[in-house]
């Protein structure tokens, strides 16, 4: 069994580990699962702190829930690959992912704008695949398991329900002296003349560490510990999150995505007839969306993706009054009535018939992105360095190619022989994975401004532009290239 340490243990001095992560999110676990299965890094002796059980995702791997949950994302066949580097996706449920091959993206303002976005254009088998983030949790925590049972000695703890409370650096830091190794402690050097980082847990410990990971979340307690700005804004916007049920299984397995002039609604397929849907909304409509009858979200959502702004603003209004008003389904079937059968089926998603209970939630949504991805001794990795509006799918996505870009650097500097923590090793990471994440996250920020106006030049404008791109497959394979991480 994984070494899982909820001692109460109080140390007077802080032990000592070459690597602390914190954060069990999937940043986190595959960076842990990354380095373990490095040839070159594996020898490091590591601990992840995470503040929540990891029962739950534990509990995933043995006895999955039979509905669907709802945090679910689009991997790309970028990320899938390092997955399958690592190890991990041999042990993801194949049976609740969904690989899909195209977009059709069209806008509310002009139903006739749209980009159809499908796998010829890049000459691959696959765009995306859709998992939930459970899924990809509990297959690292299950190849840990496999690494700790192959082994005597792992090398590596996992801390969970297990808070950092402070994070410190030590009062008398020497730098000088923090080249010595691990496994031949020098008993004449005090721990406190080290420059590590020192992190005290809920459980009393501390840990002094070589190199601390801060795969914790928009919110980073480590970036914060580092004093390393983040910038951004929020959005004013929520994503909100829900499975549902389709008419049938679309064997089409396509995304569908129509710009709203309140956000985007993505509906993205799932095996079988479920599917996920992404609703980027106003906090009014967030509310709304959360508060109105189970029985009426679904008509809703095929509402959404069909029918014109002003009769969806209609009967909005309706349901803000009155969130079980059942008037407001007859409203929609009437609207949807005057469209052909064939024009609906060509042209838009299948109707949602039924919510996966228990399935809604919204997420806030904002841009932020760390100035530096790394100081002395300290790395960040996942949303801790940069959050992303959803509208690519690419937030999940881009942590695991921090992570990738991460375990490159570090093992560049065991080839060399450095200190891990130094900046000279750490620095090469950010210059590898900063640049890239600028431009994803200055494009997605962009595509959510220009598709979140009525302003009717803009509107004009943007429905040239997407007739336009739709005729260039160049353009379009690589636009496709980012959405699937090539
Ligand atoms: C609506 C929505 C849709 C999305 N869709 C997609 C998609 O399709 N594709 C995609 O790639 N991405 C998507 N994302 C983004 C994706 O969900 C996130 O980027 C990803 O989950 C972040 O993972 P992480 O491990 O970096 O951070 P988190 O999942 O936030 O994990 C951070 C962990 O750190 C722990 N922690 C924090 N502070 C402490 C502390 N003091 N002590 C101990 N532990 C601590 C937390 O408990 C948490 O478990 C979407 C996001 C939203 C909101």
């Amino acid at each position: 069994m994984l070494r899982i340490i909820r001692s109460l243990a109080t140390r007077a001095s802080p032990r000592l580990q070459d690597v602390v992560i914190i954060g069990g999110g999937p940043a986190g676990l595959t960076l842990l699962s990354a380095l373990k299965t490095s040839p070159k890094l594996r020898h490091l002796r590591c601990t992840l702190v995470e503040g929540f059980s990891l029962e739950p995702v534990r509990n995933f791997q043995v006895d999955p829930p039979e509905q669907y949950t709802n945090r679910i994302v689009s991997l790309t066949p970028k990320s899938i690959e390092f997955m399958q580097k690592i190890g991990n996706w041999d042990y993801i449920h194949e049976d609740r992912i969904r690989d899909y091959n195209g977009i059709i993206a069209y806008d509310s303002q002009d139903a006739t704008s749209r980009i159809e976005f499908d796998i010829g254009v890049t000459g691959k088998d696959t765009l995306a695949t859709m998992c939930e983030v459970i899924n990809i949790q509990s297959s690292l925590l299950t190849k840990l398991q496999e690494l700790s049972d192959e082994s005597t000695e792992p090398g590596f703890e996992i801390l969970d329900n297990t808070k950092v409370v402070e994070i410190v650096s030590p009062p008398e830091a020497a730098p000088d002296l923090s080249n010595h190794d691990l496994n031949q402690p020098d008993p004449t050097l005090g721990n406190n003349k080290l420059d590590w980082p020192i992190v005290k847990l809920s459980n009393g410990e501390m840990i002094q560490s070589r190199l601390l990971i801060g795969a914790d979340g928009y919110n980073s307690p480590v970036r914060t510990f580092a004093q390393i700005e983040s910038r951004g804004w929020q959005y004013n916007r929520f994503g909100v999150v829900a499975c549902i049920k389709l008419q049938y299984e679309d064997f089409r397995s396509i995304g569908w995505q129509r710009f709203l002039t309140t956000g985007p609604l993505a509906i993205l397929p799932l095996t079988e007839d479920n599917a996920t849907i992404v609703w980027s909304s106003t906090p009014e409509l967030s509310s709304l969306l959360l508060q109105v009858n189970e029985s009426i979200f679904p008509h809703l959502v095929t509402a959404a993706m069909v029918l014109e702004e002003v009769d969806l603003n209609y009967i909005y209004q309706m349901l803000q009054r009155d969130p079980n008003d059942s008037n407001a389904v007859q409203e929609i079937e009437w609207r949807l009535s005057k469209f052909k059968p064939s024009e609906l089926d060509e042209n838009y998603p299948l109707p949602a018939v039924k919510l996966i209970p228990n399935t809604r939630a919204k997420f806030p949504l904002k841009m932020s992105h760390a100035d530096s991805y790394t100081a002395p001794r300290v790395a960040l990795v996942g949303d801790a360095a940069h959050t992303i509006h959803p509208l690519a799918g690419q937030g999940l996505n881009m942590g695991q190619s921090d992570v990738a870009a991460l375990v490159q650097a570090l093992e560049k500097g065991v080839d060399r022989g450095m200190d891990l923590g130094s900046t000279l090793v750490l620095e090469e990471y950010t210059a590898n994975a900063w640049p890239a994440n600028h431009v994803l996250l200055g494009v997605c920020d962009k595509l959510h401004k220009v598709f979140s106006t009525d302003f009717y030049p803009l509107v004009v404008a943007r429905g040239l532009g997407m007739k336009g791109l739709n005729m260039f497959d160049e353009v379009k394979g690589f636009m496709m290239n980012m959405v699937s991480g090539r």
